[in-house]
């Protein structure tokens, strides 16, 4: 047996980008300045010229959004059972109220029919989630949208690279959220940005991310929104900028290894085993994470100590959402959502990360095959 441990994940900072972040400790200039500046003009290009505002989550990120939108108590905003608990928390943030609608088993992302089917006079905003970077039916989701004066907030915390039709995610749409989470595709330890649709957002994004704070005349500044303390700092953002001139690399390496499993598992492992795998797909996705679904015949915390015994770590996204405390108190139970509750008892994440080698991903395949092969 291999005896080096094998992380789910790992992130990657390369030589000249902690020379970057040496550079910044040592300018005398260690808060948000110009290494945010120039990482927000970079990201914009990017995201097709769209204005960019960095912060210092992927969770506020959305709040702001849901804030600028002018969301709040009484409003309904629809969302995935299955992501981070991030997602609904910022609902239940500004004081809107979340309502799931269970997903599609294959895709791991909510089902657009339940969706339509879950909207009310009261909603008044869509939080999708792109899981392991999967985008969904996009022209469906803004059709929806359109169609009954939605906002959308598209928690693409991990979609960076990912595309649709060749475009960019957060390169069309409404506000788009990324994370810069030290898991993610591109990291800045912890970071996050959200893509605006016009200036005055920007500017109301501004204010959201530094107390309310804006500037007006020529020595004064004025307070006139509640605002909190999101900004990113120059450190982090010299990491991301490092990070983000990797990006297509990056991209290139997952989908290579995502490839790789797929080939080695073999056309018969679904019946080999009784697991699912992730739609291969290989334009779109960034493939943030390799997911599978277990048989029910093996438990999350038993699968995850056989692969443990073979030195290789594994990971676990997400619970559902609506089943944790603070949502059974809101009145959520389970049964509700029967695709997502599944999902959510039995998806793991395999390794899956930018130094990754095609030799690691046999070495889990191998595992995989001794622990789940029963035939
Ligand atoms: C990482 C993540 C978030 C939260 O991002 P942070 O930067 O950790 O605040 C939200 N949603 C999803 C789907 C994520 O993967």
């Amino acid at each position: 047996m291999n005896n080096t441990f094998l992380p789910f994940s790992k992130p990657t900072i390369d030589e000249a980008t902690i020379a970057a972040v040496a550079d910044v400790l040592r300018s005398g200039w260690i808060t948000s300045g110009p290494k945010v500046a120039e990482f927000e003009k970079q990201l914009s290009a990017y995201f097709g010229d769209r204005p960019v505002r960095t912060f210092n989550s992927g969770t506020c990120t959305m709040e702001i959004a849901l804030r600028i939108a002018g969301i709040g108590a009484g409003d309904e905003v629809i969302t995935t059972p299955i992501s981070w608990v991030a997602t609904a928390n910022v609902i239940l943030e500004v004081g809107a109220i979340p309502v799931f609608a269970d997903i599609d088993p294959v895709t791991r992302n909510i089902d657009l029919d339940k969706v339509e089917a879950a909207i009310t006079p009261r909603t008044r905003a869509i939080i999708p989630v792109y899981l392991a970077g999967k985008p969904l039916d996009m022209d469906r989701l803004y059709a929806i949208a359109a169609k009954h004066k939605l906002r959308v907030i598209e928690d693409a915390a991990q979609a960076i690279g990912s595309t649709w039709k060749g475009k960019p995610i957060g390169s069309f749409g409404d506000f788009v959220s990324f994370s810069f989470q030290a898991n993610k595709n591109i990291t800045t330890s912890e970071g996050g940005c959200l893509v605006l649709n016009d200036d005055a957002e920007a500017v109301s994004a501004e204010k959201y991310r530094l107390q309310g704070v804006s500037r007006s005349g020529w020595d004064g500044i004025e307070v006139d929104v509640l605002g909190g303390k999101f900004n990113m700092t120059d450190i982090a953002a010299a990491i991301g900028l490092g990070q983000f001139s990797k990006l297509n690399d990056i991209t290139a390496q997952r989908r290579k290894l995502a490839r790789h499993y797929f080939a080695t598992l073999g056309k018969d492992f679904e019946k080999q085993t009784g697991a699912q795998l992730p739609p291969a797909e290989f334009e779109m996705t960034n493939w943030h994470l390799f997911q599978i679904v277990l048989p029910d015949r093996i438990t999350r915390p038993e699968f995850m100590e056989k692969m443990k015994a073979h030195n290789i770590g594994i990971g676990f996204h997400y619970a559902p959402i609506h089943l944790f405390k603070l949502y059974r108190d809101l009145g959520f139970k389970e049964g509700m959502f029967p695709a997502a509750e599944r999902v959510g008892r039995q998806i793991v994440s395999l390794p899956m990360f930018y130094a990754m080698t095609e030799a690691d991903v046999d070495r889990v395949c191998a595992a995989l095959g001794d622990v789940l092969k029963t035939q």
